[in-house]
């Protein structure tokens, strides 16, 4: 029997990098997946290759994580679609780096708006849905500066570790009705947000590592599949560290 058979799931930023991933393993364990991302052309390419390789029924879907409108459409969307929703996933996330002195007003709030806004304004157009039921799950992907900080990345690491505040405030509220709220926390992924940085500085992050290398999508995947499954049925308001040792 496949972990995700029978179940529904929307994930942001899923056209690509770890999203993407995130999506495909879902499809791949038996569930129906809405690829909600900022590009409609993107997320429909996403969802159809998806569908392709898994048999799966997904769905493409253009929204910013940042309006609540286009939240609450994409949430109407999926439910139309597939007749309930089971599992968010709030992947999207951007980043606008830069030391704090030189950060500029509009970076910081953008990046919190996108990161942190948005997993608020998702999760409370799906837990609507979710609540009604008395089930759900809605993982929240932060990162390993959520919780060590890191310099050049206040804004970041600030929306990161709001993440897991909301997580774990939303894993409370929402307990009395088994709707399950947990975070994943990666470490340094290879995705298109490390791609930028030289292979000098990949070099010396990779030292830091205890288990040597960057991490991969597919190894973050699974760790968000495990808190989207029965399998962890008994855990809420966890933050989950998939960083090779990096912050423990
Ligand atoms: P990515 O390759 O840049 O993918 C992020 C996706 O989110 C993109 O498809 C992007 O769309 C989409 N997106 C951006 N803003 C959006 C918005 N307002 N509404 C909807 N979608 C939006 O990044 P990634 O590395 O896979 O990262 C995925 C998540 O993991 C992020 O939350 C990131 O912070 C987190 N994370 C990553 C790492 C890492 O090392 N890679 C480590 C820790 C945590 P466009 O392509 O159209 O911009």
């Amino acid at each position: 029997m496949k972990r995700l058979e029978g179940k529904t799931a929307l994930v942001t930023g899923a056209a690509r990098g770890i999203g993407l991933e995130i999506a495909l393993a879902f499809a791949a364990e038996g569930a129906s997946v809405a690829v909600a991302d900022l590009s409609q052309a993107d997320s429909a390419a996403a969802a159809a290759d998806i569908a392709a390789k898994t048999g799966a029924k997904t769905l493409g879907l253009g929204l910013d994580v940042s309006k609540e409108a286009d939240c609450e459409r994409a949430v109407a969307e999926a439910e139309q679609a597939f007749g309930r929703l089971d599992i968010l996933v709030n992947n999207a996330g951007i980043t606008k780096d830069n030391l704090v002195l030189r950060m500029k007003e509009a970076d910081f709030s953008a990046v919190i708006d996108v990161n942190l806004k948005g997993a608020f304004l998702m999760a409370k157009a799906a837990s609507k849905l979710m609540l009604k039921a008395r089930s759900g799950r809605i993982v929240n992907i932060s990162s390993v500066v959520g919780q060590s900080g890191q310099a050049g990345q206040a804004n970041y690491s600030a929306s990161k570790a709001g993440l897991i505040g909301l997580t774990k405030s939303l894993a409370r509220e929402f307990a009395p009705r088994q709707v399950l709220v947990n975070a994943v926390a990666p470490g340094f992924i290879r995705t298109r947000m490390t791609e930028t940085l030289k292979d000098e500085a990949k070099a010396k992050i990779s030292e830091m590592i205890p288990l040597g290398r960057m991490g991969e999508p597919g190894e973050v995947a699974k760790a968000a599949l495990f808190l989207a499954s029965d399998d962890s049925a008994y855990i809420t308001g966890q933050v989950l560290a998939v960083n090779g040792g990096l912050y423990m």
